[in-house]
């Protein structure tokens, strides 16, 4: 996997301007950049042009600004604004306020696309170093503020770069540029305080390092490790949403290697993390973790991220295959080893539910096999789960083409339902 373009230094440049006057509000450094404005979505653009017309600040901001300084595709474009959400609202006439815990607008244009505008907003306990530490836990986070305080609110820097469309500037607070160039991941402010206020966060910082190919910087990395503990305390769903992003992010493995030799593993999936301390057979399950891991990531290069429901199963495939080995009635096998996990980690129903039919079909499936369950919702993430298996086994997939190839001659729409259906929580019994 290559590492991410560099942010090219001839582009950026600081722009010297008169410093604000210190009582008034911290100026950020400006940076004049030459970004690929044919990559930002011209609704975006259109939004940020009219809020700044109307007097309004307006800035996109967060995850698309560092992915287009990184050169890479943004998965979706944030914009933060100065306005309030009903002046927002009055701005432009298809669209709604959403959100009761933080209040954002949706901008709806056409083909269903949604743009989100938020109001600047800041951090709600500013001043809680040193302080115990279940007091940090942010448990309201809807005060509104200006732009450096919603700069400041962030959790990384290269997360807190805001883009001026119409000066083409860089706003940068918080060493968010320095940061990319030298390519790792840093808090904004003291790590174990960031990470006690939104455990959450100790998992963005694994995604982002593993995703980007960046380091992290050694306060960073201690402070993941003394607060991993911490991740108990933070919303289940939240959580579970966060792995999956991992999971889909194209670096799974790299990902899940950082989560477990900084213990966070251990926290979360205990199941994984003792597969992999007592393992140092070339085949054994501790081995098969890291290929299937592999596996995800070459098949989201090829095709995207994959179904989630393959997603958990796949992750969670070597303890799942030990849990059946020898069982008569796997898929009641499957269930009592989710319990838990449904529990700690609020796996929805529906995946439970999904992987456990999943898991009950494997073996025919591995073996070229597949009869009513061909048709099926979950036969081609069958597949891919009995391929993936195969892989990690160091074994041929071959019988699983096979039967891919079968079932497509045999009905070629199947394939095309299989890529854009949701999976109905519940199917035809297996
Ligand atoms: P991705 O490419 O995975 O979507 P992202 O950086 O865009 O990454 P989002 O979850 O979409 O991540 O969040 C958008 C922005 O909101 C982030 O860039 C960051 O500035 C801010 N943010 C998100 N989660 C947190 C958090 N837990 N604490 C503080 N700021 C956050
Ligand atoms: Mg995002």
């Amino acid at each position: 996997m290559g590492r991410p373009t560099p942010v090219p230094e001839s582009d950026v440049s600081p722009v010297l301007r008169e410093p604000a006057p210190a009582d008034v509000v911290p100026a950020p450094v400006r940076y004049e950049v030459t970004l690929d404005e044919s990559v930002i979505d011209p609704d975006v653009q259109k939004v940020l042009r009219r809020l700044v017309r109307r007097g309004y600040e307006a800035y996109a901001v967060g995850g698309c600004v560092r992915d287009l300084l990184l050169g890479r595709h943004p998965k979706d474009f944030d914009v933060a604004t100065s306005a309030r959400p009903e002046e927002v609202r009055e701005l432009f006439r298809n669209s709604r306020i959403i959100g009761r815990r933080f209040r954002l607008v949706h901008v709806l244009f056409q083909g269903g696309k949604v743009i989100e505008v938020a109001t600047f907003r800041k951090n709600p306990n500013p001043d809680t170093e040193g302080e115990e530490n279940s007091e940090l836990l942010i448990r309201s986070d809807n005060v509104f503020g200006e732009a450096h305080e919603d700069a400041m609110r962030r959790d990384f820097t290269m997360n807190a770069l805001f883009y001026d469309l119409e000066a083409r500037e860089i706003l940068d607070w918080v060493g968010g540029m320095d940061d990319l160039r030298r390519s790792v991941v840093h808090t904004i402010g003291d790590p174990e305080t960031r990470f006690r206020e939104d455990p959450v966060r100790i998992l963005r910082a694994l995604k982002f390092a593993g995703r980007l190919g960046f380091g992290m910087t050694p306060d960073v990395y201690d402070a993941i490790v003394a607060c991993r503990e911490a991740l108990q305390l933070a919303a289940r769903p939240r959580v579970a949403e966060e792995i999956l992003r991992l999971l889909r992010g194209g670096a799974a493995r790299r990902t899940i290697y950082l989560a477990w030799e900084t213990g966070v593993l251990d926290v979360l999936l205990p199941e994984l993390s003792a597969l992999l301390y007592d393992d140092d057979a070339p085949d054994g399950p501790g081995r098969r973790l890291w290929r299937t891991l592999a596996y995800i990531d070459e098949r989201t290069a090829e095709e995207g991220p994959l179904d989630d429901t393959v997603l958990w199963t796949l992750l969670l495939l070597e303890p799942l295959k030990e849990a059946c080995e020898g069982a008569r009635d796997r898929a009641a096998m499957v269930a009592d080893f989710l319990e838990p996990l449904v529990d700690r980690l609020a796996v929805s129903r529906r995946y439970a539910d999904g992987i456990r039919r999943i898991m009950s079909i494997l073996p025919r499936v591995a073996q070229g096999r597949a009869g009513r369950f061909a048709r099926t919702d979950l036969f081609f993430p069958a597949l891919t789960v009995a391929a993936a298996s195969l892989v990690a086994e160091g074994k041929s997939t071959e019988p699983i083409e096979r039967l891919r190839q079968a079932v497509i001659a045999q009905d070629p729409r199947s394939f095309g339902q299989y890529r854009s259906k949701p999976y109905p929580s519940r199917g035809s019994r297996v």
